[in-house]
């Protein structure tokens, strides 16, 4: 058996394989370009080129891709075999700079939201060298960026790499007047906790509502659900345990540093959690880890479903996204620290999110929208839709003490100045988290909690690094004007906790009193993807992210119009599998059974034969109106994919689909199990021995 140090990395060609095969200078040449965003020399292209394939034909690939993600939100990729004919008729491998540093893709059918007609349909690809190329199933993938030829990004990769540039700017700003003059970068951190599903494959076969939309459309709770919280870190079981085991190998031969994993709170819900890493390097192993589990799972005649609510009744999934800032001298900037100076920085690095986030709810909101998602906000499982964020009680304690000139410790009767005093201790702790809380700040990183399992993590990120950049940049423009340092960072963190302590919510999320208490505070309220769309393209938004030049106002209506697209698409595929699942199967099963029943009171039937005929005419009339009235609400939307129709999904076809759901669950509690057409929720959630 291999050790996972031992194939760590090995599919790779990581910066040791460069050092290795790339002549010294070459070598450097691509650093530079790496750190410094200079742009790669044809010649340099043309020489790593040569080595990459090298590398890749011993490792048995025998094709490339430009391996990007566009905005479906998954990857994409176009296989190129490395044969070519020489002028003899001879096979040669070949693989030019050219070929690696740019690719163009008719990729006319990707969305583009508008931004490319379809006569320059062509987009281009661009390597970029800040990720490293790997080999999966044989295919040399080069991490891409995806741009129209007027340059605008259609993809998930090139915004995050913009987010990150601006708020590495604004950092660095605000390191230099805390006099940090060592720091060249500063390092965007993200660990992304993935949870997902497993469920028997054969079982999946029987339900097209999972075959076609990931989610069960219809089902009856089934008498066990998770209420004994006996699956939660329970003991895996023999089929899932080999899973886990080859899906790590995987991910350790592709340099993806998968390291824990564990049962979930629901029954055949799982995570995984690799060690973090920087932003656009973790999205790119994200993608990975999705794609791979799909794969591995399928090989071992499982499902991974990474819907984010695949059944109604127990927990969805989620992907927590753990994100922190630091140096590229190894300064955590979210820990805090031991001396005032330290602390002082820590509680201005502090602030800087907590502006961001309340400054930018709606567009943080937005980032996790989906016609998915919203079957899981606000659920009592997962954090409402409503923006906050968690701090636990010894640090807004010390908040409390510097918005009031209150003292800190009342026995000492001094007021504490940032800068001047050290903090009072509290505790890292890690243990008492708040779970209901979207944005939870955990010790030294914050935890965003709201994206769904199957999103890219490159949206929450793009809002956040681009949030905290505003927040950092108008700090920077009052500290550098200041004449006395400590005095100014005194008053700018206060001035920020005043202004922004609304967005502070140590208690519970899930309660209602919650909602009513955020209406006062005056925090924003999208219920609904739906309720999201109107909000994207305000002013505020649009100012901040050209400011910061991580996206123009037409890369983010493209964008806008693409949620809205994707919405309406994924509600109406809903809608039409629940209808062919009544039309075909559910109502022609209940009306044969009611036959059988009918012709048992007929003769001499028993009481229950005379109930549940009684009962199941009812539902079926219930279950045929809700079908008729699903339809109709189709035709009202009449295939529309804009903001208008998602609105119409929302309040027409959403609650046709749930009417009808209530009555066909209603009808599956009463039928013999013999006599309904599908696997029910015991059978799929508990399908994996
Ligand atoms: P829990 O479920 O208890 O929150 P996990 O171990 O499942 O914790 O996941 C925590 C995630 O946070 C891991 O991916 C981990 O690498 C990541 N993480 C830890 N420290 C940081 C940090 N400073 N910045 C970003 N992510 C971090
Ligand atoms: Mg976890």
């Amino acid at each position: 058996m291999n050790s996972g140090t031992e194939l760590f990395g090995t599919m790779v060609f990581s910066d040791a394989v460069m050092k290795q095969r790339l002549p010294e200078e070459v070598y450097q040449k691509l650093k530079r370009t790496m750190r410094g965003g200079h742009k790669l020399d044809p010649q340099v292209a043309g020489v790593v080129a040569e080595a990459m394939k090298e590398w890749a034909l011993e490792k048995g690939a025998t094709h490339y891709t430009h391996w990007f993600q566009p905005m479906t939100g998954i990857t994409a990729e176009k296989h190129e075999a490395f044969l070519r004919t020489g002028r003899d008729g001879r096979a040669i491998m070949e693989f030019s700079g050219k070929e690696l540093i740019q690719g163009e893709s008719d990729a006319s059918s990707f969305p583009s939201g508008g931004l490319r007609a379809t006569f320059e349909a062509r987009g281009y690809t661009a390597w970029d060298p800040n990720s490293y190329a790997f080999i999966k199933d044989g295919v040399l993938c080069i991490p891409t960026a995806f741009c129209s030829y007027g340059g605008e990004a259609l993809d998930k990769k090139t915004p995050p790499l913009r987010s990150m540039e601006a708020l590495n700017r604004q950092t660095l700003r605000i390191l230099k007047l805390f006099g940090h003059h060592d720091v060249q970068a500063a390092h965007i951190n993200c660990g992304p906790e993935q949870e997902y599903f497993l469920i028997d494959a054969e079982i999946l076969n029987q339900r097209r509502d999972l075959m076609y939309t990931g989610r069960t459309l219809y089902g009856a709770r089934p008498p066990k659900g998770q209420e004994l919280e006996d699956h939660y870190y329970g003991v895996i079981k023999p089929r899932v345990a080999a899973f886990m085991k080859e899906l790590n190998e995987e991910l350790w031969k592709l340099g993806v540093t998968a390291k824990t994993e564990h049962n979930e709170v629901a029954p055949a819900q799982h995570e995984l959690a690799p060690i973090y890493n920087v932003v656009n390097i973790a999205a790119d192993h994200n993608q990975l880890t999705m794609e791979i589990m799909k794969k591995v799972a399928q090989r071992h005649g499982m499902v991974c479903l990474l819907h984010e609510k695949p059944f109604a009744g127990v927990n969805g999934s989620g992907k927590h996204n753990n994100w922190s800032l630091s140096t590229d001298t190894g300064l955590n900037l979210l820990e805090p620290g031991d001396t005032p100076a330290e602390n002082a920085q820590f509680l201005l690095f502090l602030c800087a999110v907590l502006q961001a986030v309340d400054d930018y709810q709606e567009m943080l909101r937005i980032s996790v929208a989906s016609a998915g998602n919203d079957n899981r906000l606000g659920g009592s499982e997962a954090p409402p839709a409503i923006m906050s964020v968690f701090l636990g009680e010894e640090l807004t304690d010390v908040l409390k003490a510097i918005d009031t000139d209150a003292p800190v410790n009342p026995k000492e009767k001094t007021l504490l100045r940032v800068g001047v005093h050290t903090l009072p201790r509290f505790p890292r702790d890690t243990t008492d988290r708040n779970r209901t809380s979207p944005f939870a700040f955990t010790g030294n990183k914050f935890e965003f909690r709201s994206p769904g399992a199957p999103m890219s993590v490159s949206g929450c990120n793009i809002v956040l690094n681009t949030a905290v950049a505003e927040s950092l940049r108008q700090y920077a423009q009052r500290l550098e004007k200041a004449d006395n340092f400590e005095g100014e960072l005194h008053q700018l963190i206060r001035d920020v906790i005043r202004a922004h302590k609304r967005i502070i919510f140590n208690g519970n999320g899930y309660g209602s009193e919650w909602v009513a208490e955020a209406e006062r505070r005056g925090l924003s309220c999208l219920a609904t993807t739906a309720d999201c769309i109107p909000r994207y393209v305000t002013p505020e938004n649009v100012r901040l992210f050209e400011n910061h030049g991580v996206f123009s106002e037409a890369e983010m209506r493209a964008r806008c119009a693409i949620m809205a697209e994707n919405y309406c698409k994924v509600l109406h595929i809903e809608a039409v599998t629940m209808l062919e699942m009544a039309d075909r199967d559910i109502l022609p099963a209940v009306s044969g059974f009611c036959g059988k029943l009918r012709d048992r009171t007929q003769r001499q039937g028993t009481r229950y034969e005379a109930n549940t005929l009684e009962a199941l005419e009812d539902l079926l009339d219930e279950a045929y109106d809700a079908r008729c009235a699903l339809e109709k609400a189709l035709e009202q939307v009449n295939g529309g994919v804009d903001e208008k129709a998602a609105f119409k999904y929302r309040d027409f076809v959403l609650p046709a689909m749930r009417w009808l759901r209530a009555a066909a669950d209603a009808m599956e509690a009463k039928m013999p199990s013999a006599d309904w057409p599908f696997p029910t929720y015991g059978d799929m959630m508990f399908s994996v021995k």
